[in-house]
């Protein structure tokens, strides 16, 4: 059919009134209040059942889609595209940490290239937008673990478009660029955490506090005018974090039944748990080093570098043990570095030795090493790293009752399983106390996605960062909470999930 001047213009016109409408509805009063009217007179139902489409209207071109990239019905390299007609947001580009150590022989970023990140499993399969990477108009960081941003480096650049996080996030990408000595192709956007931003004229973003295991991680809520997907990958509801604010429950609460998909990570689905507060680790920590004998002991404790509320707890305790703080290795002088940049954390009463060839000399040089606490890169056994150097080059000679407290949880994959096996068979032979699992998870249990759904009662769910077993376990309590099978979709990667 020809389409006369004048069609084009009826087009054109419901185009821009879309548009207009869509600008209008983002105000963000007018927005709080019809979200506010919405939440009153939806806290008391079951969740909504997903109307049953208009045949020709299924039919119809995909207005809005989900485009699972990497990290569905799988643990690590999260990543997903969402796309609102011809525009495409990528959320998260993360590295599957266990393929990427075993390829490279290294937990830090080395040298290799994006094409044999994908090719051997380690990092999300954007191949899978094929043609439409053009369409892509901004990437979109939760928070900064490597399983969420460790591939931005090797595949950002395949778009032409900026990539947008929160301050502590932008940092460690600026650094992670600056490491690769690798130049972003777009800009690095910082908004803070509960800010929403225009990404396009259909496409508006919003970072939503919540809790985890490293500063300023947010879900991103993605506002169309065909609907809303809120990504909440990773998450914990603690309510009496060390560092930073609470999950923003308000916020939560006025989207109550408003949003078409929830992306949620549902790890630890299986555990029949609220996953405990930050502070218990940080009673944990005291418990051990203020109530054991380590009077005239070494003590080293690892834990990960991006966890910077504990980190903090673990110098606090040095102080009231009268030890000297000390780093020890390069992810923590990075990430330590990062927090004190962007004004979340001070660590200047601490001294950091970043460069792993100084870690040799300094150490040599210390007269009392009784009188230190020393917190080294390593918690998972890797063997580059600076705590299985200490132990296996004896760095450090460590004696009867010395001390090593790994504060973390041990990964179940076999390469892990086999380094930690070895360095703590090394530290039994050197007489050495350990003290395992002195730790609280970052990530949110079935109690906790209880909470969430009850909260925020999304219309569909899609459970992600699990193996089947996990993503079943989900789904179980989903059906529990009052939700049918047909509004949760567990789905793999490319498997693309229709909204509107
Ligand atoms: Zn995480
Ligand atoms: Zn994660």
């Amino acid at each position: 059919m020809v389409r006369t001047a004048e069609s084009r213009e009826r087009e054109r016109s419901a185009r821009e009134a879309r548009a207009n409408d869509f600008r209008i509805l983002s105000e963000e009063n007018t927005m709080s209040t019809q979200f506010r009217k919405h939440s009153n007179t939806n806290t008391q139902q079951r969740p909504k059942q997903p109307r049953r489409q208009h045949p020709g209207r299924n039919n119809g071109p995909t207005k809005l889609e989900i485009i699972p990239l990497g990290g569905f019905s799988e643990v690590g390299r999260n990543s997903v595209a969402i796309r609102c007609e011809d525009e495409i947001v990528i959320l998260d580009l993360g590295l599957m940490m266990d393929r990427y150590i075993e390829y490279t022989d290294s937990d830090d970023l080395v040298e290799i290239s994006g094409r044999k990140l994908i090719e051997i499993g380690a990092a999300p399969d954007v191949n899978i937008l094929g043609k439409e990477k053009k369409n892509v108009v901004g990437i979109l960081l939760t928070h900064a673990h490597l399983d969420h941003i460790g591939a931005v480096p090797y595949l950002a650049n395949r778009f032409d478009c900026d990539i947008h996080a929160t301050p502590f996030t932008t940092e460690l990408v600026r650094r992670m660029y600056e490491d690769e000595r690798r130049h972003p192709r777009g800009r690095l956007v910082a908004h803070d955490v509960n800010d929403r931003f225009v990404l396009t004229d259909k496409i508006q973003a919003e970072f939503i506090s919540v809790t985890h295991s490293t500063p300023q991680t947010v879900m991103i809520l993605i506002h169309t005018p065909y609907g809303k997907v809120l990504y909440c990958n990773d998450f914990k509801l603690d309510n009496n974090p060390t560092l930073g604010p609470k999950p923003n429950y308000a916020r939560l609460r006025e989207l109550a039944g408003t949003v078409d998909y929830l992306i949620l990570d549902t790890l630890y689905a299986e555990h029949p748990i609220k996953t405990p507060s930050e502070k218990i680790a940080e009673e944990m920590l005291k418990d051990v080093l203020l109530g054991t004998q380590s009077k005239g002991a070494k003590i080293i404790i690892t834990t990960f570098s991006s966890h910077i509320a504990r980190l903090r707890a673990i110098v606090n305790v040095a102080k009231m043990m009268k030890r000297k703080p000390v780093f020890l290795g390069r992810s923590l002088r990075k990430y330590v570095e990062a927090a004190q940049d962007v004004g979340i954390a001070d660590f200047s009463d601490v001294e950091i030795v970043g460069y792993g060839n100084k870690v040799k000399p300094y150490l040599k040089r210390i007269k009392n090493p009784e009188r230190y606490l020393f917190v080294a890169t390593g918690n998972q056994g890797e063997p580059k790293a600076t705590l299985a150097r200490i132990v296996n080059q004896r760095l450090l000679p460590l004696t009867d009752n010395d001390i090593v407290i790994f504060s973390c949880k041990m990964i179940p994959v076999p390469v892990t399983i086999e380094n930690r096996k070895r360095l703590e068979n090394e530290l039994q032979a050197q007489h050495v106390r350990i003290f395992t699992d002195i730790h609280v998870s970052g990530h949110g249990a079935r109690e906790d996605h209880r909470d969430l759904l009850n909260t925020l009662k999304p219309k569909h769910i899609i459970p992600t960062h699990a193996e089947m077993k996990g993503l079943g376990a989900f789904k179980e309590l989903a059906l529990e909470v009052g939700y049918k099978p047909e509004q949760i979709r567990i789905v793999r990667n490319g498997e693309r999930v229709r909204v509107k």
